[in-house]
């Protein structure tokens, strides 16, 4: 019976979509993807979600590596301006409240940066919900690393068997399978509902 249902955070609950926010700087969608492969999809920026680099210090690293993109680069991070991306998935977020009227444990587990952590639990009470969780930067280790899984599991006592973690990317889900947890695969039109029930979940 599952008790727990851990959440991905990331365009599960909160929109993170950096081709999609660029667009308002640029029509060009070449200039786009190669930004959106070597800043928001680099190596650099999954430093910042293992907590390893400040904001600020990755800005001045991406400013430094790639002088042609300067002013997109200005765009994108001035006054944390790609913070606005992340919005809630509206949807997602009714389920979660019903999840915890009906007396299911709730979790994160999610790659985020610390500063936008901040940012996203300082102007979204939802988060307030969780009865815990485990963000990348605050561990040093991120998905699909098994050891951040492992932490969250111990950390709270959780019965893998009775837990379901919802995460938008397939090769997230592996580690936790593996470990014996029920997974979601979530994609925007997944009927998120419909799938929960399909574990027997109560919503
Ligand atoms: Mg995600």
């Amino acid at each position: 019976m599952i008790k727990t249902i851990i959440f991905d955070l990331g365009n599960v609950l909160i929109n993170f979509k950096p081709a999609e926010f660029l667009m308002q700087f640029t029509d060009n969608i070449f200039e786009i993807n190669d930004f959106v492969k070597k800043v928001p999809k680099s190596k650099i920026w999954f430093d910042l979600d293992r907590g390893k680099l400040t904001v600020k210090e990755a800005y001045e690293i991406f400013l430094k590596r790639y002088p042609e993109k300067g002013e997109l680069l200005n765009l994108f991070f001035k006054e944390n301006k790609w913070m606005e991306m992340l919005t809630p998935i509206q949807k997602n977020v009714d389920i979660l409240r019903d999840l915890k009227i009906n007396g299911y444990g709730l979790y994160i587990l999610s790659s985020f940066i610390e500063e936008a952590f901040s940012y996203v639990q300082s102007i979204y009470e939802f988060l307030s919900l969780f009865d815990g969780g485990v963000i990348s930067y605050q561990v040093g280790t991120i998905k699909p690393e098994k050891t951040i899984y492992r932490i969250l599991l111990q950390q709270y006592n959780l019965n893998p068997e009775e837990s379901l973690f919802i995460d938008d990317h397939k090769v997230i889900l592996k580690p936790a399978r593996q470990l014996g947890m029920k997974v979601i695969h979530y994609q925007p039109d997944t009927d998120l509902r419909e799938e929960l029930r399909k574990f027997s979940v109560k919503i």
